[in-house]
């Protein structure tokens, strides 16, 4: 599983400073750090106001940093937060609130090895990682009433599912689809070079990277323009999709398809995602201020070079520059003309529940099987033709809990357009379900065909960098 946010917003944003060494003048954004952190090292200073600490606000902190440190800036930056901690969509939690067992992860989960500063990061803060290729387990495809494929698992396994695939798919769809993937990476990976393209735009990026008709398509026209199989896409692809956006081949575009199926050399780190996340505040040199919702970004009345940065508290800051690193649900009101053109993208809300159970699988009887697989992802082609919705995006077992004296359980994590009730836990695992912790998320932006994006640069000195999310 990958998400087009650690490949996107991490790497299209800042990634070139963490790959080359020095060379921070390089980065692409050349109107953003332009304003940030002016054109020669001898300007002084300068201001920055962050809005959000999740991956994009910690990770600009933590590049204003370098700025400052490698060319010798004076720039100052202070992160805003509403939340009391610093991860956003990145976060974790205990099970049974007790410290006694792992963190699980509460969102973004993992990450891939061309995910180059996440991996990067990782090691040069000493976080150890999980890499979650090992415990290779079978996924099973459930359609709302059945298994309809079973893909992947260990290597016996696996050479029997590969058969059953070729059987159903056919080998031309899974090879053309490896085909697409591997070239979508290929293209993605020049972001990491010197001769990286230059883009102010997130349209421009897209089409430097050959992305253009890939986000301009469905999932399902773009793959079977590609001679893709229909139900290949319906089935696996879709997949794919839905556990990673909680979308359908249908309404996704052919990025948030490809990216999706992207999923080799998958890691996290232990104790969970969030540490990238701190340790780019706490290396940033940036303050932080937890628990600050900002309400309104606006000109400064008495610069107009400035910015004013008021909180709910009702606390205002002028700034040089503002960051605003937050989804763009989020509830920071700029004055006009930039409310308008910060766009409006619908988010797929998303019920995520974790349970902690002592079934080694899920219910036999509820599955009608008689060894539901611990991965189950599922596809709407059966609801296509007139059959149930799977009342579930994706349900996968995780970690193992093991105290003394207690029976052992699992971590179960569920993933769905609705929430899951009691009574639907009792019966997928035969009433053996203990925790139950549920959580509300705007997860990620509906990923519709679209040809036009919000800008990224609002104004000279105001910047909404989760435009390209
Ligand atoms: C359940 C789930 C699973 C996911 N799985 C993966 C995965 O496996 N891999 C992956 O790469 N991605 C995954 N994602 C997506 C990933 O979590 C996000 O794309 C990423 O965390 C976004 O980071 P961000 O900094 O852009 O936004 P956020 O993490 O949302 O950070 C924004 C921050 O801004 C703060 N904020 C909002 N409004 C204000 C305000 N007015 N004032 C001050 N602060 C404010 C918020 O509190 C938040 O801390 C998943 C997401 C979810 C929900």
């Amino acid at each position: 599983m990958i998400s087009l946010i650690v490949l996107v917003v991490y790497c299209l944003r800042v990634c070139q400073a963490f790959e080359l060494g020095s060379e921070i003048q390089a980065i692409n954004q050349e109107a953003l750090s332009d304003s940030l952190l002016g054109k020669n090292a001898s300007d002084s200073g300068r201001t920055v106001a962050i809005i959000g600490a999740g991956a994009a606000g910690s990770s600009a902190a933590f590049w204003i940093g370098k700025g400052r440190e490698r060319l010798g800036v004076d720039v100052t930056a202070d992160i805003y937060e509403a939340e009391g901690y610093i991860g956003g969509r990145s976060t974790v939690v205990y099970p049974y609130n007790s410290t006694q067992y792992v963190p699980v992860e509460l969102g973004a989960s993992i990450f891939v090895d061309v995910n180059k500063n996440m991996m990067r990061a990782a090691r040069e803060f000493n976080l150890s990682l999980l890499h979650f290729e090992d415990n290779a387990e079978v996924n099973g495809v459930w359609d709302g009433e059945k298994f309809i494929v079973f893909l992947g698992g260990s290597r016996l396994s696996n050479w029997w599912n590969l058969l059953q695939v070729i059987r159903r798919y056919g080998w031309r769809s899974p090879k053309r689809t490896i085909d697409i993937v591997n070239g979508m990476i290929k293209s993605f990976l020049t972001l990491y070079t010197r001769d990286t393209p230059r883009w102010r735009t997130v349209a421009e990026a897209s089409s430097r990277l050959n992305f253009t008709q890939f986000t301009e398509d469905t999932l399902s026209r773009y793959m079977e323009g590609k001679g893709v199989d229909r139900l290949w896409t319906h089935e696996v692809i879709e997949a794919a999709t839905r556990v990673n956006y909680g979308q359908n081949a249908d309404e996704i575009n052919g990025l948030g398809g490809a990216v999706s199926m992207a999923a080799d050399d998958a890691s996290g780190v232990e104790g969970g995602n969030y540490q990238i996340f701190e340790n780019f505040v706490n290396r940033s040199g940036a303050t932080i201020f937890l628990n600050t919702p900002i309400t309104s970004v606006k000109r400064s009345s008495s610069s107009l070079a400035q910015w004013e940065v008021s909180t709910a508290a009702g606390d205002a800051k002028t700034y040089d520059a503002v960051i605003i690193a937050t989804p763009q649900t989020s509830s920071v009101r700029l004055s006009q003309p930039y409310n308008d053109t910060k766009s409006k993208r619908k988010f797929v809300h998303l019920h995520v529940t974790l349970i902690a159970t002592t079934a080694e699988r899920p219910s036999a009887t509820f599955f009608n099987t008689p060894k539901p697989p611990k991965w189950i992802l599922t596809t709407r082609e059966n609801a296509r033709n007139g059959g149930p919705e799977p009342e579930f995006n994706s349900l996968t077992y995780h970690e193992t809990l093991v105290v003394e004296g207690k029976p052992t359980e699992y971590v179960v994590k569920i993933f769905s357009k609705e929430r899951i009730s009691d009574e639907w836990l009792n019966k997928a695992f035969d009433g053996q379900v203990g925790w139950v912790y549920r959580k509300e998320w705007d997860a990620y932006p509906y990923l519709l065909p679209r040809p036009d994006y919000s800008p990224v640069v609002l104004d000279q000195g105001l910047y909404h960098v989760n435009a390209f999310e």
